[in-house]
């Protein structure tokens, strides 16, 4: 399984010389098992994702969505395979109260939005429909789903591949006890790649206004699921867009000292199992 980071801050796009080195694209992992292609969300990061995907030979690509919030979408109409009718797509998500997946799409680019319709797109959009507790198999890949705690609804996805595992776990808030099924999909997992978006001072409000109801967590409650669950490896993911690259070192300095095999996600990051 080889992994590659596109995109890794929250909530909006933060390009400048203060995010230089961690980034300033929204969420977007690359998952290639064998010859697979699966990509999680389509934030800013996957723009590039698409630039290189298009110098290989076409294939099938399977986007998952955690859910649809902008910064996990707004890549998607940028990602250049959706322009080549030799590329066949698969999106893979979360229906929402009356909405298919579909539908949601279908909304995303409609006018005023966007100028191109969904219909418009070159490339064979498919969509594919899980929801909670679902385990899907794509040839020799294996997906788990979870629930996570976000407004409007958000899952996790482990990926299996060739005895190894990748736990995306973004966009969610934990609570007092360690979230059971969160937990299980983490069970022994490679890599837990985690909503860090703030500290423990800026979710209780000791910095700032709480954050508490917000959707989003801390590093130090995914190293308690990390340990819980006896992960290998802990990644921070979903950087808040007020933490500079400055900021950034210091919180994996922190994190590292509670969890050795702590990481700070950054565009180009790569892990291979
Ligand atoms: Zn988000
Ligand atoms: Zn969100």
């Amino acid at each position: 399984m080889h992994i590659r980071f596109w995109g890794v801050r929250g909530s909006i796009a933060t390009p400048g010389k203060e995010t230089v080195r961690y980034g300033g694209d929204t969420a977007c992992i690359e998952i290639r098992c064998g010859k697979e292609i699966l990509i999680l969300d389509a934030g800013s990061g996957i723009r590039k994702l698409g630039n290189e995907i298009l110098k290989e030979k076409p294939q099938h690509i399977n986007i998952l969505f955690s859910h649809f919030h902008w910064d996990h979408i707004q890549g998607f109409p940028f990602f250049a395979p959706v322009f080549n009718k030799e590329y066949s797509i698969t999106l893979v998500g979360e229906r929402k109260k009356n909405f298919t997946l579909e539908q949601l799409f279908t909304a995303q680019l409609m006018l005023p939005y966007f100028p191109i319709s969904l219909a418009e797109l070159d490339a064979k959009i498919s969509f594919r429909e899980v929801s909670k507790d679902d385990s899907i198999v794509i040839n020799n890949v294996t997906i788990k789903i979870a629930r996570l705690n976000h407004p409007g609804g958000c899952i996790g996805y482990r990926i299996e591949y060739d005895g190894k595992s990748f736990v995306y776990a973004t966009d969610t808030e934990h609570s007092s006890s360690i979230d059971k099924s969160l937990f299980e999909l983490s069970l022994n997992a490679d890599v837990l790649v985690y909503d860090s978006n703030y500290t423990e001072d800026e979710y209780s409000g000791k910095i700032g206004s709480s954050k508490s109801g917000w959707g989003h967590s801390t590093w130090n409650q995914g190293i308690k699921i990390a340990k819980a669950a006896k992960v290998k490896k802990f990644i921070l993911f979903h950087h808040d867009p007020t933490h500079d690259d400055k900021f950034m070192d210091n919180l994996e300095k922190q994190a590292q000292k509670e969890f050795k095999k702590s990481y700070a996600a950054y565009e180009g990051m790569e892990i291979i199992l």
